[in-house]
Order: structure tokens, then C-alpha cells, then sequence
């Protein structure tokens, strides 16, 4: 067994966009812009730091309105979503900044958007007139862990559907979200089946890496063409520059491992997408008690290497075919 103790803080690539040209926007919520097409269709948006120490998805929001995207039909909105704990992020402590009060990917139900008064609750409920209105979203994370980049795309078909019209990343995750609570992606209608509304959440790669910028940016133009916001052909050279999407590979995750108490430990430095081969392999204590794989080629995705009591530890799932 080898110590698995929290990692060392990886290096800083990335440096904070300067948000504050966009944050008045024109909507009337702070850092929600809605570009409108006059023509009937969807209401597209991409969307970037829920988590406020994620760099990449303001690089490919800052390039979106630079380049002046505007949607050929119904309407695109471009939003900033967790302002505050983007505005305490340091980058010489940059975990510190992932939230301000609490995990605003763990409030969209009604229990947390009508209850209790924290900066993340009361963003949330300032915007969720926005949220809504959105018809088609993509949500813009990055990871704790340098591996390949995926797809949270929940438990419905419809989102492993958009993620295979979307075509990039390669790694799509179908998973029914936390016990800690609802993430944006799953929200309303992104969580109905009967709804048309659906959403991807994309983790570009690790938090402060290049290359995170480049997977925010490519999804991100990838999925306005998918959705039809932009034309099929838009943005043709600076697609050029990615090399053609990968087969898609689909992994369903079978059971969150949720942390029970303070002393969870992992038995190795997993990173995530490591493949354990026999069920019942230990790959962590909680407590104590061990917590094992539950069946051969357990996929490990995103194992959280700076745990705490009620989060989610990894997520462990197998590879299903063409799902
Ligand atoms: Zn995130």
C-alpha cells in the first residue's frame, strides 16, 4: 500500500481571465449575456466557473465574445456563473477558490434554491430565471487530475445523445450526480426525459493545465455547431488546428462512493480512468472499512484526492458499448 496522501498543489499554468468587461451583461443578471438571433430556435448557452478556480472556461467565454459569435438562430447566452469564488482565487492557493460558501453544483433543487442564505444560494436563485430559459446547455469544469478530458453527461439517454452529437471529448460518463445534492446539469428539464431541454457538463482536463483551455474552447464551438446556434461550417480554422474528434468510448457509472467519515484514505495515488481488473479489489478505507470494487474492470472516475466527510470520493463505473 502506498501513501495516498493529498498531492501537491500542480503547476499553475493558466492565468485568470479579467471577467469584468462582461460582467454587467444585458440581461439583467450580472455575468449572464444573451445574444438573440430574431429567429425561432433554442435558447444555447455556455456556461463557465460554477467552481471559481476553474481557468478554462473564461479563456473560451473571453474568445467567444472577442471573435463576436453571435447565434444564426434562436439565442446564445454566454454566463459567468460563480462570481464570488472566482474572485477570491489566488494562484498561489488555487484549490482555496472552488467555492466561496459552498459547492454551487449541489443546489439545483428546490430544498437549497428556496432554503437557507450562502453567496453560492444566492447566486443560484439570481439565476435561476436564466437557467429556465436555457434550452441546450454546456457547462465548463475542469478536474482536480491530469487525465483525459470527459463527459459528466447524467443519467438520461438524450445526454449521452448530445455528447455523441457534440463528438469531442472522447470519454463520456453517465451517472445520476451526488448525494450531496443536484448539479446544473441536471437541473429541471435537463433532468426530465420527457423534456427536449438538455445539457452536457464537459471536465476540459486538469484545473490549471494548457491544454484544459484548448478542450473548453474545441467543445465549445463543437457544441454551438451541434446545436445549430452557429452555421455547420463555423469557425472552420480554428477547428483546423484540433486533430479529428476519437471514438467515443461510454462509461455508466454504477455507484458513487460517498465519504462516511473523516479518515478516508485511498490504497494508491489513483489519478481517475485507471481500470481495476477483479471485483472486490480494496481501494480505499473509510473509517476503516474498506471500500472495494463491485465487479471486474471497474473504470475509476475522478477519484477526489482532497476528500471530506459527505463528498464524493471517486465515482465507479464500467464501459458499456455504443451506449
Ligand atoms: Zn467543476
Amino acid at each position: 500500500m502506498t501513501d495516498a496522501a493529498t498531492p501537491p498543489v500542480p503547476p499553475v499554468e493558466l492565468e485568470k481571465t479579467d471577467i469584468t468587461p462582461y460582467l454587467a451583461g444585458n440581461t439583467g443578471i450580472r455575468g449572464v449575456t444573451t445574444f438573440d438571433s430574431g429567429v425561432a430556435g433554442p435558447h444555447v448557452a455556455v456556461t463557465a466557473i460554477v467552481h471559481g478556480n476553474e481557468l478554462c472556461g473564461p479563456i473560451a467565454l473571453d474568445w467567444l465574445f472577442a471573435r463576436g459569435v453571435r447565434p444564426v438562430r434562436g439565442k446564445l447566452s454566454l454566463a459567468f456563473v460563480n462570481l464570488d469564488a472566482y474572485d477570491r482565487y489566488d494562484p498561489a492557493d488555487p484549490f482555496a477558490s472552488r467555492w466561496a460558501d459552498e459547492d454551487m453544483n449541489r443546489l439545483w433543487q428546490d430544498e437549497t434554491l428556496n432554503g437557507g442564505d450562502t453567496l453560492e444560494r444566492r447566486r443560484a436563485k439570481e439565476l435561476r430565471p436564466f437557467i429556465d430559459s436555457v434550452d441546450l446547455l454546456l457547462d465548463l469544469h475542469s478536474m482536480q487530475n491530469a487525465t483525459a478530458p470527459l463527459y459528466i453527461a447524467g443519467p438520461l439517454t438524450k445526454g449521452r445523445a448530445l455528447a455523441r452529437a457534440v463528438g469531442t471529448p472522447a470519454l463520456v460518463v453517465s451517472d445520476e450526480g451526488h448525494a450531496a445534492g443536484k448539479r446544473m446539469r441536471d437541473y429541471a428539464g435537463f433532468g426530465d426525459p420527457a423534456s427536449e431541454k438538455n445539457a452536457l457538463l464537459v471536465e476540459c482536463g486538469q484545473h490549471w493545465e494548457k491544454a484544459s483551455a484548448d478542450v473548453a474552447l474545441e467543445t465549445s464551438l463543437r457544441f454551438l455547431q451541434a446545436t445549430g446556434a452557429v452555421a455547420p461550417d463555423a469557425f472552420a480554422s480554428e477547428l483546423a488546428r484540433f486533430p479529428a474528434p476519437a471514438p467515443q468510448s461510454f462509461v455508466e457509472i454504477v455507484a458513487p462512493v460517498t465519504i462516511a467519515t473523516d479518515d478516508f484514505r485511498f490504497t494508491d495515488n489513483f489519478l481517475g480512468q485507471e481500470v481495476i481488473a477483479s471485483a472486490g479489489t480494496v481501494i480505499a478505507h473509510d473509517g476503516g472499512k474498506p471500500v472495494v470494487t463491485p465487479h471486474d474492470d471497474t473504470v475509476l472516475i475522478m477519484p477526489n484526492r482532497r476528500p471530506g466527510k459527505g463528498l464524493t470520493a471517486v465515482r465507479l463505473g464500467r464501459f458499456v458499448e455504443g451506449a
